[in-house]
Parts: structure tokens; C-alpha cells; sequence
């Protein structure tokens, strides 16, 4: 079933893009959690990272490569940033179609909170 993502690709709904081509487009997430977050989505609708084939290793190697772009322009590249990519329940996946998070501009933190 298609998401708000398949709509925004679509030119159907509305979102500040940031990037195109012909395997992934990317805009801004609309509840940033830091200055710079941007989803990086594939054009093809594909539900979860779980969900993704061989067929599909060139459009996963332009997420990296368009989220290197995208760094370098939005002026992160050098004081760094962080990619992430949630997957279904556990992972905290809220929309189920495969994106990547960059987010960046401030320091992060630890990767998860420490529960012990
Ligand atoms: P997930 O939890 O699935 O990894 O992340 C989904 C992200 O999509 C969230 O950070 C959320 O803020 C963002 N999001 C949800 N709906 C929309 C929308 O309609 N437009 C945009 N630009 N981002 C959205």
C-alpha cells in the first residue's frame, strides 16, 4: 500500500525536495530532530530495508552516495552527521517505505540511550 512517500515523490504532495534522480529523491523530514534532517527515499516503493534484493543494490548505494551529496551541500560533511535507517516495530519504523534519516548540524550523541 503506498505511503505519504509515494505522494511526495509523485509531485502529489507537498515537501521541501532536496534531491532527485532517477533511483532516490530526498526532503526535508516535516519533525526535524536536529537542524539538518533529511529522508533519502527510494523512487520505488519498497515497504522495509527487510524487503530489499539483490535487484535493488544500485539504489542502495545511491542513498549513500546522494547522502554524501547532500551532506557536502548542506555544509555537515566536514563536523559530521548520521545515517540511520529504521525497520518495522523494534527498529521505531513510523512510515513503511524504506528511508534513510541524515540527519546532522549538531552533536548527536550517543547512538541509543543506555538503559543500564
Ligand atoms: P521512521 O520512524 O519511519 O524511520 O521515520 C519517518 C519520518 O518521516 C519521521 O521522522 C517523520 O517526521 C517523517 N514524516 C512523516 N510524515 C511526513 C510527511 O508527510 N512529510 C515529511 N516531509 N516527513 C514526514
Amino acid at each position: 500500500m503506498s505511503t505519504i512517500f509515494a505522494r511526495i515523490i509523485a509531485g502529489e504532495a507537498p515537501a521541501t525536495i532536496v534531491y532527485k534522480d532517477d533511483l532516490v529523491t530526498a526532503f526535508k523530514d516535516i519533525r526535524p530532530l536536529a537542524p539538518v534532517h533529511i529522508l533519502i527515499v527510494p523512487n520505488k516503493e519498497i515497504p522495509t530495508v527487510d524487503d530489499v534484493t539483490a535487484d535493488d543494490e544500485a539504489m542502495m548505494g545511491r542513498m549513500f552516495t546522494a547522502a554524501r551529496k547532500i551532506a557536502r551541500d548542506m555544509g555537515i560533511a566536514e563536523s559530521g552527521y548520521r545515517l540511520l535507517v529504521n525497520c518495522r516495530d523494534n527498529g521505531g519504523q513510523e512510515v513503511y517505505h524504506l528511508h534513510m534519516h541524515l540527519l546532522g548540524g549538531r552533536r548527536l550523541g550517543p547512538m541509543l540511550a543506555r538503559r543500564d
